[in-house]
C-alpha cells in the first residue's frame, strides 16, 4: 500500500500557501522538493561534522570524509556499479560537459556523435563543442509529430552512422517519454560506440542500472531526486572513465606536482579538483536513503495513476493538444492549448498556487521540430495526489475561461 499522505508529511514545503492557496507543486521535472531527512542531514553536517575532505589529520575531517565517501558507496550500490566508478559533480550538466571534454582523444574528424532531437540542451551543447574541437559531426535521431522516437528509425540511424559516441536521455524532460535505451545501446555496441545516458529525469523514477542498460556513462542530478542543488554524479565504466582527460585541474586530483609537470590521480579523484560540495553530497546520501526506503514499483504505479487521471481530464477540454509518449512515461504531461500562450496559462495557475513549467524546457530542437514555441508541463513526483489534479483542472478551466474573454 502506497501511503501518499505519510510521504507528504516528510516534505514540509508541501504545507505552504501560495497567493492564499495551498501549494500544488507540479514542477518536479525542474527540481523536486526535499524531505526532512535531507534538510536535516545538511544541517547536521554543518552543526557537527563540518571540515574539508581527504586532507585533515583530525577527527572532523575524518568524519566528513567518511560521510562523503559513504554516499559514493551508497550511490554505487544503488546503481549496482563499483564505488570508484562514481564521480561527484555539481549536476548532470557538469557531468555531461566532463565526459564530452574528456573524450577529445577518443574521437576524430568526420566521426559521428549521435544524439536525438528530444535531448535537453545539456546533452547537445557539450557535444557540439566537442565536434567543434575535433571535426566530428553531430547528428540527431528524429522524433515523430508526437515527439516520440520510433525504435526502427533509431536503429536505422545507428546502423547508418555507426557513431563513435551515442548520447541519449533515458527519459525526456519536456515530455517524460522513457526511451528504449537498452535496445538502442545494444545496437550501438555492435559498432563499438561509446554510449552515454542522460539520466537526469529518469533517476528519481526508474531505479536505473547502468550495467543492464549497457552504457559506458550514466549521469544524474541530486536535486531532481529529493537531494540538494549543486550535486550531481557521473557513473563511468572504469577503464574508459580513467582514460578521460581531466576536466578541471588543481588540488585533490593530482598525484605529484613539480613546477614543470604534474601527474594525475586515478578516477574518481582525477575528476574532483578542489573542495567539493561536501554538505550537499552528504545530504544526497540522505535522499538516497529516502529513495531506497520506497518501493519503486508502487511509487511508479502511483505516478502513472496520476498521469492517466490528468490525461483523461485534459482530453475532455476542447483545444488541448497532448504531446508525448503515453505508454512509456515517467509521469510528465506536456500540452498546448490552441490559441493560448503557455505562459499565460502558467501565470494564471500560479495565482491559484499551482506550480507548472512552461516554455521550451531547454528543448529548443524538439520544439522547433514540433513547430511550437513551448508547452505547459506538469511533472509529477511520488508526493502528488489526485486531489491536487482536481484543483489543477478547476484552476485550468477557470484560466482558460478568463483567457477566452
Ligand atoms: N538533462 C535533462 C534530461 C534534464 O532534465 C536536465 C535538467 N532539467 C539536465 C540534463 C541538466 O540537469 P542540471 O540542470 O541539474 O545540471
Amino acid at each position: 500500500m502506497f501511503d501518499v499522505q505519510a510521504i507528504r508529511s516528510e516534505f514540509p514545503i508541501l504545507e505552504s500557501q501560495v497567493h492564499g492557496n495551498p501549494l500544488v507543486y507540479f514542477d518536479n521535472g525542474a527540481t523536486t522538493q526535499k524531505p526532512n531527512m535531507v534538510i536535516e542531514a545538511e544541517r547536521q553536517f554543518y552543526l557537527q561534522h563540518n571540515a574539508n575532505v581527504h586532507r585533515g589529520a583530525h577527527y572532523l575531517s575524518a568524519c566528513a570524509t567518511r560521510q562523503y565517501e559513504e554516499t559514493r558507496s551508497r550511490l554505487a550500490a544503488y546503481l549496482e556499479v563499483e564505488t570508484k566508478e562514481i564521480v561527484w559533480t555539481k549536476g548532470a550538466t557538469e557531468s555531461l560537459n566532463l565526459i564530452a571534454h574528456g573524450l577529445q582523444n577518443h574521437i576524430s574528424k568526420n566521426e559521428v556523435i549521435l544524439l536525438s532531437e528530444l535531448e535537453h540542451h545539456a546533452n547537445i551543447v557539450p557535444w557540439q563543442q566537442l565536434a567543434n574541437k575535433t571535426g566530428a559531426i553531430v547528428k540527431a535521431i528524429p522524433v515523430d509529430s508526437q515527439g516520440i522516437i520510433s525504435i526502427d528509425v533509431a536503429l536505422e540511424y545507428i546502423q547508418r552512422y555507426k557513431p563513435r559516441i551515442f548520447a541519449i536521455a533515458h527519459a525526456s524532460n519536456g515530455l517524460g517519454n522513457i526511451q528504449p535505451v537498452a535496445q538502442l545501446i545494444a545496437e550501438a555496441k555492435k559498432h563499438n560506440t561509446i554510449c552515454v545516458v542522460d539520466g537526469a529525469q529518469a533517476f528519481a523514477h526508474l531505479a536505473p542500472k547502468p550495467i543492464e542498460l549497457g552504457c559506458d556513462f550514466y549521469v544524474g542530478s541530486a536535486h531532481k531526486a529529493f537531494g540538494p542543488t549543486g550535486v550531481g554524479f557521473l557513473y563511468g565504466r572504469y577503464e574508459l572513465l580513467n582514460q578521460l582527460l581531466p576536466y578541471q585541474t588543481g588540488g585533490e586530483m593530482i598525484d605529484t606536482v613539480t613546477i614543470e609537470h604534474t601527474t594525475f590521480n586515478d578516477a574518481p579523484s582525477k575528476f574532483e579538483a578542489g573542495t567539493p560540495n561536501i554538505a550537499g553530497v552528504v545530504a544526497f546520501g540522505a535522499a538516497l536513503k529516502f529513495i531506497q526506503a520506497i518501493d519503486r514499483r508502487t511509487s511508479q504505479k502511483h505516478e502513472l495513476t496520476l498521469r492517466t487521471a490528468l490525461v483523461e481530464e485534459l482530453r475532455r477540454i476542447p483545444n488541448i493538444v497532448l504531446i508525448g509518449d503515453h505508454e512509456h512515461n515517467i509521469g510528465t504531461v506536456s500540452f498546448v492549448v490552441n490559441g493560448v500562450h503557455p505562459l499565460d496559462i502558467a501565470t494564471l495557475l500560479d495565482h491559484q498556487g499551482i506550480a507548472v513549467r512552461t516554455g521550451h524546457h531547454c528543448n529548443q530542437p524538439l520544439m522547433q521540430k514540433l513547430q511550437i514555441s513551448g508547452t505547459v508541463r506538469v511533472s509529477f513526483s511520488l508526493y502528488n495526489t489526485l486531489d491536487e489534479i482536481a484543483l489543477f483542472i478547476t484552476a485550468l478551466n477557470e484560466s482558460l475561461d478568463l483567457l477566452k474573454d
